[in-house]
């Protein structure tokens, strides 16, 4: 029993450990702010654990909690000497709903029940205040009947309407006494008529009305399908706050704010707030008057007349002041306070820590530490580090009207505007002769990066957030809507259309890749100034972690992106993008259709060249760092020509015929390219394209070493082994090529080779296959693709009903699948250092940027994760907190 219910100002509360899982997060603090000597009006907390006794009892209130209410009304009425349902001086309450986090979808507060017809008129005799008693009441009758009769809101707000274009006047405090008085009649007939039952007005219906409402709204829909989405388990329950009513609406010494102790927008050190005279609850968000400033400063900043609070109640002012300042030492963080103030005497009734953009986030960190109210640990473990990518992408000007056309998924963030075109070679035309362009397609593949490096934005109608435009969008740091289903593509008139408008090649649009909206026409952006105090968390974050991070780049544009952000050095250079170029995919073309190996010699002669310069460019902008190369990956068709006319390009350069090109391409063709020809199978049946690859890496590094550039450490990395041989031949092919280099130059060349582990065999078989291997980067991508055997491209079909049906509870592709994929990972990681005690071990792919995953590797102690250019300092930030949560 003792459990059940508990006043404010219960001794016992201080000794609970998780106060808020028993009283929920508004009742935990409104007893600790009571403890703090703070002014809160007395009430109680009806406990989380009654919830469940509520459901557990045919959703009927426990005869012993009825019992406990009744003892905590009478300790309410003693202190405020007023008595709930008395003729002559009716204690009003308050009845609040209150989850361990603040949830939407509970049940809205109501406020001052208790009145009916007789106790409003004895509280207009107390009061001497008709006005207030019956602005009260019809409150009161209003917010009853829409939460707990559930009458719709806007019938009683439509009336009110009415009347006061009836009166003439504008707003609700224009309207009197006997306006209100009109306004109740009706609103208890329109219950009548909704409910068939007269309005209760026996206060104690009211109250255990109210107390159900709050337990009944803990399995409404919508807040079961938040439950849902924030894996919230059903037993934690609500509490409820029964609390005595304060009034802001009884005159002009009254109002009614919200104050958060700091901006939650820009993180700025002073009061964010507003307030209203003569108003209650929620009349200072709901918009109907316009709320004054709190502080004469943020009053001459937004250039307002009004007069602020500080100046209309100073003394108030001086108290609240105050007030804010205990809060924040005592929570030490920035709260989001409610407060009203009766009859000039002011009234907490709420703190929570406050919502803020992960701007203000940082910055109030960083002065929290200066301020010595946090440590630097804990201002690290405080900032969510998935939202530090919002800081580092151009955002659209908020102050700006948008016109939305579509929506779809928010994949890459930042926002962008261009003109409107569907092939990649038109954005690259376009971005030659300085014109922004989003590119619009259907879904992407690995043929449209020169496009997409070229456009300023990407919009698919199909994919999801892990699609192959998401994936390397977000790699590229462009801005990128996926999956937006309303868009239809014609690519044959060069058109879409969104709803019933067109828009063609050329118009142009906006995507916002942070809400996935599509817009008409231009938005400006804003690009976002890196802060000092982001540079400052970054730096704290440096000092703690462990784990290093590396970038996944292979162009000089992102690497140099990367290695800002504070990479050290590339974990994964993909040197097939490196081909898709204009000019090279030619030769490339070429190389793949040869016949014979002399014919491939040859073109792959006219590579070596561009694939020298590539990496010689990446190497200065890494020099004294690490870089992983990966030798040639995906399958070979993937370079073919398409299209008739690429075809005919192809023969006649080759000077072979058209019948030619398509029976290669026939012959090239795989069942399932995934599981093909690709990876080091190729460098097995065609040495030479691995040969000329590492030619191109070491002549590279000689280079280098010749103009006097710190040298990196080439690390070469063979995909997609499975058996110790394959890597044994190929790493065997390397020192050869390395051999020669060193001859020809005489120099010494320092490199190490190791592969990717992506198949689940080859993590089986570290043991053995490290016997020739210096490192192993863990291929998460495709090793979650290989282990699962789904594949990523094609897994959107069914994930969403894998998601629903909780079979997975996170996209394994989006984070590390711990007990399986993790475990592989274990297992390869142990079983190789078995062998080689020195092997290096890292992973790359989409998980290297996730929090989650990164914690992972950090605990199971892998030297790096790589990740893209855009996610190191998230990647940075996570593995400090990694850290420091050990
Ligand atoms: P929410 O979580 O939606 O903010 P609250 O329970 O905090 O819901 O209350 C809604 C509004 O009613 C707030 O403005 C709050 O300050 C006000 N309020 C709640 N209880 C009282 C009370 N006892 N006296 C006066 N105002 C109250
Ligand atoms: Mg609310
Ligand atoms: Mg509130």
């Amino acid at each position: 029993m003792s459990n059940l219910t508990f006043n404010f100002n219960n001794k016992k509360i201080k000794n609970i450990k998780n106060p808020r899982n028993i009283l929920g997060g508004k009742g935990a603090n409104l007893a600790e702010m009571g403890r703090l000597g703070l002014p809160v009006p007395p009430g109680f907390t009806i406990s989380t654990e009654v919830c469940d006794l509520f459901n557990k009892n045919k959703k009927k209130l426990p005869k012993q909690v009825l019992k406990n209410i009744q003892l905590e009304l009478k300790s309410i009425e003693k202190l405020t000497r007023k008595k709930f349902g008395d003729l002559k001086n009716p204690l009003l309450i308050s009845v609040r709903s209150g989850a361990r986090i603040s949830m939407p979808g509970m049940m809205d507060t109501i406020l001052n029940l208790g009145l009916n017809d007789q106790t409003v008129i004895a509280l207009t005799k107390k009061t001497l205040n008709g006005r207030f008693a019956k602005d009260s009441y019809r409150r009161f009758i209003q917010m009853y009947s829409n939460v707990v009769l559930n009458i719709e809101g806007h019938l009683f707000e439509a009336m009110i309407e009415n009347l006061k274009l009836n009166r003439g006047v504008l707003l609700d405090t224009d309207l009197e006494e006997s306006d209100w008085d009109e306004l109740i009649q009706r609103f208890k007939e329109l219950v009548k008529k909704e409910t068939k039952k007269k309005f209760p007005q026996n206060v104690q219906e009211q109250l255990y009305g109210a107390i159900c409402a709050v337990f009944l709204s803990w399995d409404s829909q919508r807040a079961k399908t938040y439950k849902k989405l924030n894996q919230i388990p059903d037993h934690w329950g609500t509490a409820v706050n029964i609390q005595s009513m304060v009034f802001g609406n009884m005159g002009n010494d009254c109002s009614t704010g919200v104050v958060f102790t700091r901006n939650p927008s820009t993180g700025e050190n002073i009061f964010f707030g507003e307030y209203l005279i003569n108003a209650q609850g929620e009349d200072v968000v709901a918009g109907t008057r316009t709320p004054q400033h709190i502080t004469k400063k943020a009053k001459i900043n937004a250039g307002s007349n009004e007069p602020s609070m500080e100046e209309t109640m100073p003394k108030v002012y001086q108290a609240l002041k105050k007030t804010l300042l205990k809060l924040e030492k005592h929570y030490k963080d920035m709260q989001d306070i409610e407060f009203t103030v009766e009859n000039n005497k002011l009234w907490i009734l709420q703190t929570r820590s406050g919502k803020r953009t992960a701007e203000a986030a940082i910055k109030i960190a960083v002065d929290m530490v200066k301020e010595k109210l946090i440590t630097k640990k804990e201002a690290i473990l405080r900032i969510d580090p998935n939202t530090l990518d919002t800081l580092l992408h151009p955002t659209l000007d908020k102050n700006v009207e948008k016109k939305i056309i579509a929506k779809g998924l928010p994949a890459s963030p930042g926002a962008a505007s261009g003109k409107v075109v569907f092939a990649a070679e038109e954005a690259e035309r376009l971005n030659g002769v300085m014109q922004n362009t989003i590119l619009v397609r259907v879904e992407t593949s690995p043929e449209d990066i020169h496009g997409m490096y070229a456009a300023k934005g990407i919009l698919t109608t199909r994919g999801g957030m892990t699609s192959h435009a998401a994936v390397v969008a977000r790699g590229m740091g462009r801005p990128c809507v996926s999956g937006s289903t309303e868009i239809i593509i014609d690519y044959e008139t060069k058109q879409f259309k969104a709803g019933n408008i067109s828009v063609k090649e050329g118009d142009t649009i906006t995507i916002d890749g942070a809400n996935g909206e599509v817009m008409l026409g231009t938005v400006p952006t804003v690009q976002p100034k890196i802060s000092k105090y982001f540079l400052t968390i970054m730096n704290w974050a440096d000092e703690f972690r462990k784990l290093k991070i590396r970038t996944n780049s292979e162009t000089e544009k992102d690497s140099k992106v990367a290695r800002e952000f504070g990479a050290e050095g590339i974990g994964l250079c993909r040197t097939e993008h490196m081909f898709f170029d204009q000019e090279r995919i030619l030769f490339i073309r070429q190389m793949i259709l040869s016949k014979s190996k002399e014919d491939r010699n040859n073109t792959l002669a006219k590579l070596l060249p561009h694939q020298k310069n590539d990496f010689k460019n990446i190497f200065k902008i890494m020099h004294g760092l690490p870089v992983t190369v990966r030798l040639l990956d995906p399958p070979l068709h993937e370079f073919l020509p398409k299209t008739e006319k690429e075809i005919e390009e192809v023969a006649s350069s080759l000077h072979v015929d058209h019948k030619e090109v398509k029976d290669r391409i026939e012959e090239l063709h795989e069942q399932n390219p995934m599981l093909g020809h690709r990876g080091c199978r190729l460098g097995i049946s065609f040495p030479e394209i691995y040969e000329m690859q590492c030619e191109a890496i070491f002549e590279a590094l000689v280079e280098c070493k010749k103009e006097k550039i710190k040298s990196i450490t080439p690390e070469i990395m063979i995909p997609l082994v499975s058996t110790d041989i394959e890597l044994k031949i190929l790493r065997e092919l390397v020192n050869r090529i390395a051999g020669k280099i060193q001859k020809k130059y005489q120099t010494k060349i320092k490199y190490i080779v190791g592969t990717m582990i992506e198949l689940p065999r080859a993590a089986l078989q570290a043991k053995e296959i490290s016997k020739y291997a210096d490192f192993f980067s863990f291929g998460t991508n495709d090793l979650t693709q290989t282990t699962f055997g789904i594949s990523r491209d094609d897994s959107g079909k069914f994930l969403n009903d894998y998601l629903n049906n909780k079979i997975f509870e996170i996209d394994p592709f989006v984070s590390l699948d711990q007990s399986g994929v993790g475990e592989l990972i274990k297992i390869a990681s142990s079983r190789g250092r078995e062998t080689n005690k020195k092997l290096k071990l890292g992973i790359c792919g989409e998980h290297g940027g996730d929090p989650k995953s990164i914690e992972f590797c950090s605990k199971i102690d892998l030297d790096y994760v790589s990740c893209s250019p855009f996610r190191v300092p998230v990647a940075r930030l996570a593995a400090a907190q990694a850290e420091l949560k050990k």
